[in-house]
C-alpha cells in the first residue's frame, strides 16, 4: 500500500452507462473525476451486439461502439479513466469526510464524493452452449433484445416476476413463447401469473430443466428434460432468454451502505443519495425495476449533479468556518 494516498473530489466506480454519464457531468462541472473501470470496461452492454433503444442512434448501435463513444465523451472533458477494481471501501460517516477506497488491494485513494456505478450481473444457467451463443440468440434481457426475434418462436427460462413480465412482453412480438419452469409452480406474484396464464401464445413447461442451447452460429433450438418423467425433447427457437434473477455488484459496500436483501443499494426518494454523506448510488446497482442503459445514464447524471451540490455545500461551510475562526 502507498503511504500517502491520492485525494480526489470525485471518484466514480464503474464504467457502464451510469458511470460514463456521471463522468461527463462531473467533468464538465470541473470536479476532475477519476473513474475506475473494473473487470468489465464498458459494462453489460459490451456483452450484446445491437442496442436499438438508446436515444440518438436511429439505426441502432453495437453495444461496444456505444460504450466507446461514451468513454470518448467522458475523456473529452477531462475524466481520468483508469484500469482498476475497487476491492475494499471504508466509507466515512461524516459530512465532508474522506472515503477510503482500495484499488486492486494495492493502492489506497481518498475521495470526498463517491459515485457508485457498479451495475448488476444477470444470472445465467452456466451451460457451455449458453455462453457460446451469448449475443447470438441468447440474451438475459427480453426488453432489450426481444425486438430482434419479432415473428420468431422463442424460449424463456425462469419462474419469477421477471420471467413472467418478459414472457408477456415477448408474447406481443413472437408467435410462440415457451416458458421453462424448473418446478411445478411459478414464484411470480399471482397478478403476474394471471397475465402469463391468460396469454394464449405462452406455453408453460413445468418441471423442466434446460440441457443445451442448440445451434452452431445462432440459436436454433433448446434441448430440455422433464425432471419428473425424464423425458427429453427439442424445442425449435431462434431466441433463448434467461430470466432467473440478477445480482447487483455491491458486495464491497456490505455493512456500510443500506441495501435490500438481494443487494440493491437503497437511495433516498428522487435522489441517488445513499445513507452516507457524499456517497451516491446510480444505475443497475440501485435499480431493480427498469435496468436499462438509458435509466442508468439518467441516474448517473443525477449522481454527478448531487455530488457537485454536496461539494459546493461543503466548500461554503468550510469557508464560513474559516471566516468565523479569523474573526
Ligand atoms: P453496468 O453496465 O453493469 O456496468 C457496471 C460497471 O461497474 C462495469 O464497468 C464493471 O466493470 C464496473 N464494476 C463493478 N464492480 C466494480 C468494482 N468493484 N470496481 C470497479 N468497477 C466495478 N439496456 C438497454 O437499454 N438496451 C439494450 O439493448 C440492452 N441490452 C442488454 C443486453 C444484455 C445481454 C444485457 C446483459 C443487458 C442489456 N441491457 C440493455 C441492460 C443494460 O446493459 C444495463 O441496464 C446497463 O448497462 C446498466 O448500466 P450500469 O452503468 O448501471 O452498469
Ligand atoms: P426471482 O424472484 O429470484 O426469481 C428467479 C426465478 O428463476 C425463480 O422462479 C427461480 O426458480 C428461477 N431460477 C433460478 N435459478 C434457476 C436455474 N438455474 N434454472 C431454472 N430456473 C431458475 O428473480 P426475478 O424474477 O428477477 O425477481 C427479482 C425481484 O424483482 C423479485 O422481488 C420480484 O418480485 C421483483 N420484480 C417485480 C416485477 C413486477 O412486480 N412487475 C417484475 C420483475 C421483478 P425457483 O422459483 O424454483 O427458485
Amino acid at each position: 500500500m502507498t503511504n500517502t494516498p491520492e485525494k480526489h473530489e470525485c471518484v466514480i466506480i464503474g464504467s457502464g452507462p451510469a458511470g460514463y454519464t456521471a463522468a461527463i457531468y462531473a467533468a464538465r462541472a470541473d470536479l476532475k473525476p477519476i473513474m475506475y473501470m473494473g473487470l468489465q470496461p464498458g459494462g453489460q452492454l459490451t456483452t450484446t451486439t445491437e442496442v436499438d433503444n438508446f436515444p440518438g442512434y436511429p439505426q441502432g448501435i453495437d453495444g461496444n461502439g456505444l460504450m466507446e463513444d461514451l468513454k470518448k465523451q467522458a475523456e473529452r472533458f477531462g475524466t481520468d479513466v483508469r484500469w482498476g477494481y475497487i476491492t475494499r471501501t471504508e466509507l466515512s460517516q461524516e459530512v465532508g469526510g474522506w472515503h477510503k477506497l482500495v484499488v486492486d488491494e494495492k493502492q489506497e485513494i481518498l475521495a470526498r464524493t463517491v459515485i457508485i456505478a457498479t451495475g448488476a450481473s444477470a444470472k445465467y444457467l452456466g451451460l457451455e452452449s449458453e455462453q457460446r451463443l451469448m449475443g447470438y440468440g441468447v440474451s438475459a434481457c427480453a426488453v432489450c433484445d426481444g425486438f430482434f426475434y419479432k415473428g420468431q418462436e422463442v424460449v424463456l427460462v425462469g419462474g419469477g416476476d421477471s420471467a413472467a413480465e418478459e414472457a408477456t412482453y415477448l408474447a406481443k412480438l413472437c408467435p410462440k413463447v415457451t416458458l421453462l419452469v424448473r418446478r411445478e409452480e411459478l414464484r411470480a406474484s399471482k397478478a403476474m401469473q394471471h397475465r402469463v396464464f391468460n396469454t394464449p401464445n405462452i406455453e408453460v413447461l413445468w418441471n423442466t430443466d434446460t440441457l443445451e442451447v442448440l445451434g452452431e452460429k445462432t440459436v436454433e433450438g433448446v434441448r430440455v428434460r422433464n425432471n419428473k418423467t425424464g423425458e427429453e425433447k427439442v424445442i425449435p427457437a431462434m431466441g433463448f432468454f434467461v430470466a432467473i434473477g440478477h445480482k447487483p455488484n455491491t458486495d464491497i459496500f456490505k455493512g456500510q451502505l443500506d441495501m435490500d436483501k438481494v443487494g440493491y443499494l437503497i437511495t433516498k426518494p428522487d435522489s441517488t443519495q445513499t445513507n452516507l454523506p457524499g456517497v451516491f448510488a446510480t444505475g443497475d446497482a440501485q435499480d431493480k425495476v427498469y435496468r436499462q442503459a438509458i435509466t442508468a445514464a439518467g441516474t448517473g447524471c443525477m449522481g454527478a449533479l448531487e455530488a457537485e451540490r454536496y461539494l459546493s455545500d461543503i466548500e461554503t461551510h468550510e469557508h464560513e468556518m474559516q471566516l468565523a475562526k479569523e474573526a
